[in-house]
């Protein structure tokens, strides 16, 4: 059992009967969770959490029942609509109900399919943001997503569509020169046809890429490659999804920031991996 430190006085709010709020947990690490997310533990009868939400942020809400929601694949879109009308049965019947989703609840997570479902039932809910996968999970292998000297506009994109193919929607060509850094969701699956595309559409072979599993857990593997050499890379070094997967030479700052590890007394990083005269420079 948890020990309650009491949280900071301020105005938290109530999570009353029949209230469902969807929360963010962030990429991993429970340190990242928000104070929303907390007093929301913290006041649930009911926590429905997915696959990527870990055991130890569960634990802080021993007082609730902890229902799995998860799934993995991208299987197609009937249990979302079961998940979704649970939520509206467990809050019909005056529970508190605290929907976890990992990372940013209204990132890649259909988050918002569920709100809508839940509102179209008249359920009244409150969302809580969460640190996403694809800016906190980079940030904890060291890569900033965006860099003055390399980006003023970054891409967030799914490697799938709901049918688990990757999405024919998408317009690679153009989202290959709109923006010079490239965040991938759900991308493991079909990394092969990714980086075909995007190379295909202009983008350079030696451009670099980084592959974060696990991001923010102790389980965290990072692979630093190349866009020709990814899909050999990822497959070497036996990586598994769930994964971000970043394209653009931010991914050289981590020869700079990446930070964990770092020690007291360690020599200072003088390097300039984009070649634009910092640190050296300031300003
Ligand atoms: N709402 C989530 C994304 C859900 S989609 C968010 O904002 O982060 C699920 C995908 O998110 C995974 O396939 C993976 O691409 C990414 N993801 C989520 N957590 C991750 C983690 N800890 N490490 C690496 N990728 C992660």
């Amino acid at each position: 059992m948890t020990t309650q430190i009491p949280l900071p006085e301020y105005r938290w709010p109530t999570l009353e009967k029949g209230w469902v709020w969807l929360c963010g947990a962030g990429p991993g690490d429970p340190g990242l969770l928000t104070m929303h997310a907390v007093n929301a533990l913290r006041q649930a009868d009911v926590v429905i959490y997915d696959a990527l939400v870990q055991e130890q942020i569960l634990s802080w809400a021993p007082q609730a029942d902890h229902i799995y929601a998860g799934k993995r694949g991208g299987k197609p879109s009937a249990k979302q609509r079961d998940i979704s009308l649970r939520l509206v049965d467990l809050a019909r019947e005056g529970r508190r109900v605290l929907r976890l989703k990992g990372g940013d609840p209204f990132v890649f997570g259909r988050g918002g399919e569920e709100a809508q479902t839940l509102v179209q039932h008249g359920i009244p809910i409150r969302i809580i943001p969460g640190i996403s996968a694809g800016i906190g999970g980079l940030a904890y292998a060291g890569i900033p997503v965006t860099h003055r000297d390399v980006n003023q506009s970054v891409t967030f994109v799914t490697g799938h569509d709901q049918s688990g193919n990757t999405p024919s929607s998408l317009d690679w060509r153009s989202i290959s020169k709109g923006s010079q850094v490239l965040v991938i969701y759900m991308g493991m699956k079909h990394i092969a046809q990714i980086a075909g595309q995007l190379i295909d559409a202009g983008r350079n072979i030696n451009e670099p890429v980084a592959v974060v599993t696990t991001a923010t857990t102790q389980q965290q593997q990072v692979l630093e490659t190349t866009l020709g050499d990814v899909v050999e890379d990822i497959r070497t070094a036996k990586l598994e999804p769930p994964a971000i997967i970043c394209v653009g030479q931010s991914v050289l700052m981590r020869q700079v920031l990446d930070w964990q590890g770092m020690a007291a007394g360690d020599a200072p990083r003088n390097l300039d991996p984009l070649g634009r005269g910092r640190p050296a420079e300031t300003g």
